[in-house]
């Protein structure tokens, strides 16, 4: 297993009350398995990724990386989140070497213009954030993670800020990059359509505190139709599923 997730729960103290976020979550996720997280806003999701990643501890639980305890961020393991985290004095291959340049990696001018080309930035090396719109500037984050080579790549809400259109570009430049590059993805979402065309598996958490409430294979062929009728039967079943708990959320 790529990663192992244990027994994982974390539990937040604010103004002195106790609240858990993550309840005794147990998760598998295969090499080269792409892995959609989805539930209730709150239940845990950016939790459980910034466990994964190394930025937060667990309260109980652990995680595993190549049966190796994770203890912190590493370069095996690459994060892209919905805020554009670019330097805005950058340029684009600025910030793509940026983490290359401090770990004094090798080869630095190739890995950066290979990670723009499977992202479609080849041509705006040279811009600067300020001068792309919100989907290129995704796309650097995306790139700059590629760059690293991590074998792991841990997304949260990637395209949240994005509108629907471009989202759908997004999605489908995803697919293709990961049917290129084969990694290990753990991937929040709020979208049940995005999770439908992007994973090998979809897990439905909780309401707060999250817990793995179901899991959905999706037997999907590997470049997907969304207007499919198999495609909207995952669609429908997966929104039944998410629906019980968002409804919870509200109660
Ligand atoms: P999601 O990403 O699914 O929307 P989060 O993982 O961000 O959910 O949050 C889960 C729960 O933990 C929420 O109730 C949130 O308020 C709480 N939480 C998250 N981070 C912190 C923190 N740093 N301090 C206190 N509470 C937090
Ligand atoms: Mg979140």
């Amino acid at each position: 297993m790529k990663i192992r997730v244990r027994g994982l729960s974390r539990t937040f103290v604010a103004q002195g009350r106790e609240t858990p976020a993550l309840l005794d979550v147990d998760l598998e996720v295969a090499a080269h398995e792409f892995v959609c997280l989805l539930g209730p806003s709150g239940c845990g999701k950016s939790t459980l990724l910034n466990i994964v990643a190394g930025f937060l501890r667990p309260t109980a639980g652990e995680v595993r990386v190549d049966e190796r305890p994770v203890t912190g961020p590493g370069a095996d393991r690459g994060v892209v989140f919905q805020e554009y985290v670019l330097f805005p004095w950058l340029t684009v291959v600025g910030n793509v070497e940026f983490g290359l340049k401090r770990h004094r990696a090798t080869n630095i001018d190739r890995r950066v213009r290979e990670a723009l080309e499977l992202v479609g930035l080849t041509g705006k090396e040279a811009r600067r954030p300020a001068q792309l719109s919100g989907g290129m500037k995704q796309r650097v984050a995306i790139a700059r993670a590629l760059a690293n080579s991590p074998e792991i790549i841990l997304m949260d809400e990637p395209f949240g800020a994005l509108d629907a259109q471009t989202r759908e570009v997004l999605q489908d430049e995803l697919g293709r990059i990961q049917r290129v590059e084969h990694k290990t993805v753990l991937f929040v979402t709020h979208s049940i359509r995005e999770a439908v065309y992007l994973a090998d598996r979809v897990i439905v958490m909780t309401s707060a505190p999250g817990r793995i409430k179901q899991v959905f294979t999706i037997k999907l062929p590997e470049v997907r139709d969304r207007f499919a009728p198999e495609f909207t039967h995952y669609e429908s079943e997966i929104t039944r599923v998410v629906k019980e708990e968002v409804a919870k959320v509200h109660e």
